[in-house]
């Protein structure tokens, strides 16, 4: 047996997991109250679900949130039923800021988490890994999963760990500081999973409004797209494929430095209901499609397919695609550089096949299709998403020091959000090496290279906040 534990954290990542439970019990034929329709010994039930002595399946998982309303609704809620109440962890207070969710709050918490992570894992033969599932921009996602994701490394290095991370959008944001919190995330992030699925508010919120024909989508919508990316990806362990039969794979696949584990995923066909006519139904089309920026959960605001280059690529299609067929269109995608990968990369291009499309739920905004493909690439491009949309915004409130005093008052210190900053201006830098790098044995590894202009002015910016923090300080004492 091989199992793989979920974690949901804080209010986004404990709803996205509501409805990828949805979508994995619709997948496997169970029903609102863990019964399965009938036993198909294909399937991995046991990775992802526990088989209570009753015959009831029941989610491998955690969710934790610090504060109740969201885990009442989840008990109380149409799938309520699927889950075990001792693993549902509700505090009694809302942590808005990082440090709440870091320092303070979460660390009251975290006892009574660790405590349930030993009860599910006593029924656990072979642990693959974690998946976990978090919002960067919340306090309690940002903060408390970052304290996760800490003592997990720390607890289980051995273990993969696959991060579905949501980053904030503006049309859907809740407060002001969510910069700030997603770059202190993601700094934790860098270091402590293995894969990181990058789940852009911005982008996903863009494709129901212009292909769903949304008006105003709110994240439940979101939620649903997201789910049918995380069921491609999560496919070949839950039903048994040759194909990434273990989560490190992905990691091995993906990923050819440690620090460069950050997906950009696209899916294809998105259609609405009301234009299911027009739904593609040719297969080279489809995937075609899931390569284009249009169709992907990131945002890249000007992204350049010439400069911006994939480390490697995984290819989910799904349905009913003929083997024929998956060879032709994988070998077209190659030579019509349809995706452009460095020239390093020995990797390129992995694919999987399963006859089992995507199911589509009660409350999907997507027209029903018999085939999908999924993409997922290591893409240079994302670190645009990166200094556009978190770090620029980080640097300009950071500058100002606004803010900041919510921090502070939760035990935080300067020096937090420094290494941070300083983490993720790193970061760009050895993307932007990737793109220049030769085949050689050596990875990007930051620190070494001289420090570009970029970087130069990020240090201009700490040490003038620094020293005006410092002056701040001496004044007060
Ligand atoms: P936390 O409970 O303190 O971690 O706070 P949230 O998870 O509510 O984080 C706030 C951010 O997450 C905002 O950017 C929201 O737009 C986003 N968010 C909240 N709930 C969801 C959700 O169910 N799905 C998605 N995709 N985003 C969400």
């Amino acid at each position: 047996m091989k199992e793989v534990i979920t974690v949901e954290i804080g209010q986004g990542g404990i709803q996205l997991g509501n409805v990828v439970w949805e979508q994995y019990c619709a997948e496997y034929g169970i029903d609102k109250t863990g019964k399965l329709d009938s036993k198909n010994a294909e399937h991995s039930f046991n990775t992802f679900f526990v088989e209570a002595n009753n015959g009831q399946f029941v989610p491998r998982m955690i969710a934790v949130d610090l504060e109740p309303d969201v885990i009442d609704e989840i008990k109380t809620g149409s799938f309520g039923a699927i889950f075990h109440p001792a693993y549902l962890i509700s505090g009694n207070e809302n942590a808005s800021n990082y440090a709440r969710g870091y320092h303070t709050l979460g660390k009251q918490i975290f006892d009574r988490v660790n405590d349930r992570f030993h009860k599910v894992m006593d029924d656990c033969d072979n642990i693959l890994g974690f998946v976990i599932f978090h919002s960067v921009g919340g306090g309690t996602g940002s903060g408390l999963g970052s304290l996760i994701l800490e003592r997990l490394s720390v607890n289980y290095r051995k273990k993969s760990v696959i991060g579905f991370e949501i980053y904030p959008s503006s049309q859907l944001s809740t407060c002001v500081i969510e910069p700030y919190n997603a770059l202190l995330a993601t700094h934790w992030i860098i270091d402590h999973t293995n894969v990181s699925v990058v789940l852009d508010n911005q982008a996903i919120y863009n494709i129901c409004q212009s292909k769903l024909h949304i008006p105003k989508p709110d994240v439940s919508h979101l939620n649903y797209l997201i789910a049918k990316v995380i069921s491609a990806m999560t496919w070949p362990i839950r039903f048994d494929r040759e194909i990434y039969t273990d989560i490190s794979e992905y990691e091995k696949y993906l990923a050819p430095f440690p620090r460069l584990h950050f997906m950009t995923t696209g899916m294809s066909p998105i259609v609405s209901k009301t234009d299911k006519a027009t739904t593609l139904s040719d297969s080279e089309k489809i995937v075609a499609e899931s390569f284009k920026p249009a169709n992907w959960l990131v945002e890249y605001t000007k992204f350049n397919p010439e400069e911006d280059k994939y480390m490697a690529a995984s290819l989910s299609f799904r349905g009913d695609f003929r083997m024929g067929e998956v060879n032709a269109i994988t070998n077209w995608i190659k030579w019509n550089r349809k995706m452009c990968l460095v020239e390093w990369c020995p990797t390129g291009l992995r694919i999987g096949t399963i006859r089992i499309p995507a199911a589509i739920l009660e409350h999907d905004d997507i027209s029903a299709f018999t085939k999908n493909a999924i993409m997922i690439g290591n893409n240079t491009g994302i670190s645009r998403m990166f200094a556009k949309r978190i770090v620029q915004k980080f640097d300009i409130m950071f500058s100002q020091q606004a803010f900041l005093h919510w921090y502070f008052n939760e035990e935080m210190e300067i020096g937090e959000f420094m290494e941070a900053r300083e983490d993720l201006a790193f970061l760009e830098k050895d993307y932007m090496d990737v793109l220049s790098e030769q085949p050689s044995d050596e990875g990007p590894s930051h620190g070494e290279s001289d420090v570009d202009g970029d970087i130069s002015e990020f240090f201009k910016l700490i040490s003038n906040v620094y020293f005006s923090w410092r002056k701040s300080i001496l004044f007060i004492m």
